[in-house]
């Protein structure tokens, strides 16, 4: 079957050969753990059951998950082992499923959330970059009950630059508009972690915070200021960020400061704020605690 599941579409056979985000047709896990590092209610008290998938269908210079993502660490899974760790992540106690880049595992992810998904009693959370074709998303009705997508770029050139997307303020504003369609208003469970809804996420780039305003201005005229939005001050340089202009550094703490105004002036009511300490690998998975 050829893949056009994001806005790559490559058109290739996944079994034979391989596209963009690299990955074959075989689900690829990289780790299943609990997770502290989402924003609190979906970390909650004792952690998300988070599900890594290896390899992307972005290419981010900058990514802290890198090693998953662009180096493709990771093993292969049967769609059975899949079900069964879901299942144990639940009985553990986690507070949701929470699949971490999961876009290019969507064709693979549908049949196998179909079976799980009237076995939960904790919802799924789609945690994914937002380059996705909207047709893909509103496949996942009624299977996601959380979407935690980013909104990266604004500037076209700017997502080319960093991750070798085209059109991805395009793709990632639909996608995000039929995630919002399906989940509605936020839902919260009595211990204050999320039962359904959407939290945005927006990381602030170093040199770059006219593009996050702008970003913010669409999210206000085209969402309105009461979507939660989790404004991200977690950069620092990994990876391949030395080849980006200007962006081989932590951000400022202006940079962030100037951006969180912006937001406030613009009357967002719920979001999440990072402090500048939070730029650390405290948001990455911990491979020294046993995954499952
Ligand atoms: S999921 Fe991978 S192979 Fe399929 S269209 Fe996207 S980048 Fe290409």
């Amino acid at each position: 079957m050829e893949c056009t599941v994001c806005p790559f579409e490559c058109g290739i056979d996944r079994s034979r050969r391989l596209g963009v985000c690299r990955a074959s047709d075989r689900i690829e896990i990289s780790i299943a753990q609990f997770h502290l590092g989402e924003e609190p209610p979906i970390s909650g008290t004792h952690g998300s059951g988070a599900i890594f998938f290896a390899h992307c269908n972005l290419r981010c210079r900058f990514c802290q998950n890198y090693e998953i993502s662009q180096l493709g660490h990771g093993h292969p899974v049967s769609n059975e082992r899949l079900i069964e760790i879901t299942l144990e992540l639940q009985k553990r106690g986690a507070h949701n499923i929470n699949l971490v880049s999961p876009t290019h595992y969507s064709e693979q992810l549908i049949p196998i959330l179909r079976k799980v998904r009237p076995k939960l009693r904790i919802p799924v959370v789609w945690n994914s970059n937002a380059y996705e074709k909207v047709e893909t998303i509103r496949r996942l009705e009624g299977m996601v009950q959380i979407y935690l997508p980013d909104l990266k770029y604004h500037s076209d050139q700017l997502a080319k630059d960093c991750s070798s997307a085209p059109n991805y303020f395009y793709y990632a504003t639909k996608a995000i508009t039929e995630m919002v369609r399906q989940v509605g208003q936020n839902q919260y469970n009595p211990d204050r972690t999320l039962k359904s809804g959407i939290i945005i996420r927006h990381l602030v780039l170093p040199g770059h915070t006219s593009d996050s305003k702008r970003i913010l201005d669409w999210l206000a005229e085209k969402l309105g200021t009461d979507i939660q939005i989790s404004l991200m001050a977690q950069y620092y340089p990994v990876y391949r960020a030395a080849e980006l202009p200007g962006m081989n550094r932590r951000l400022f703490r202006n940079e962030y400061e100037d951006v969180k105004q912006y937001f406030l002036k613009l009357g967002f009511k719920q979001g999440f704020i990072q402090d500048l300490s939070s730029a650390s690998s405290n948001y990455t998975p911990n491979f020294d605690q046993p995954g499952i």
